[in-house]
């Protein structure tokens, strides 16, 4: 089996956090296998539970409309995943425990896809991987490298920040996603 279904299958199981007991669905991330972008959010919301696949609400319709204009793919041409794999409940913000009982399986799908750019949505992922404090307004705008194969990481808003926050989130993440296709 793949290194990614191997994860998955693992995943599927798991109870290494709290949020194993109100979830209904692991939602382990999907995508193309060996996608050269992997674009990492927060947590499952309620559809994401409901259907075990990440970004499937109207956040995910709007990070759907942005990849197809800004960078020119299809979702299933990218990799999409989340910080941590269950639903918090009542879409609280996940816990540090959780974040790390979960990390084990981002770093895996990390190795196995091998991206070349990594886009980051929201203060969760943004700060995990860049192992910092600061906030997304602060680190956004610009590309860093990372990892230990030479990737860049771009990190944005949160497509729900721009659902609530109008045309001036919105105009930002379009230039972050700009810089992503001329990283690609
Ligand atoms: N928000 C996220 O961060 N991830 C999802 O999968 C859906 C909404």
């Amino acid at each position: 089996m793949a290194a990614l279904d191997v994860l998955a299958a693992e995943a599927a199981s798991c109870t290494r956090c709290a949020l194993a007991k109100g979830r209904t669905t692991v939602v382990f991330g999907e995508g193309h296998p060996s996608a050269d972008l992997l674009i990492i959010g927060e947590g499952p919301g309620r559809d994401e539970d409901l259907q075990g696949r990440p970004f499937v609400g109207r956040s995910g319709r709007l990070l759907d409309r942005l990849i197809a204009e800004e960078i020119g793919l299809r979702r299933d041409q990218t990799y999409i995943a989340n910080v941590v794999k269950c639903r918090p409940p009542n879409n609280r913000d996940p816990l540090p425990e959780e974040i790390a009982a979960c990390n084990p399986y981002l770093s895996g799908q990390v190795a196995a896809i091998k991206p070349k750019v990594v886009l980051t949505l929201g203060n969760f992922s943004t700060r995990l991987l860049l192992g910092t404090k600061e906030g997304i307004s602060t680190l956004r705008g610009r590309s860093y490298e990372w990892g230990s194969d030479g990737a860049r990481l771009v990190p944005t808003f949160h497509p729900a920040a721009a659902l609530r926050g109008g045309g001036e989130v919105l105009a930002k993440m379009r230039a972050d996603f700009v810089r992503v296709r001329e990283l690609l």
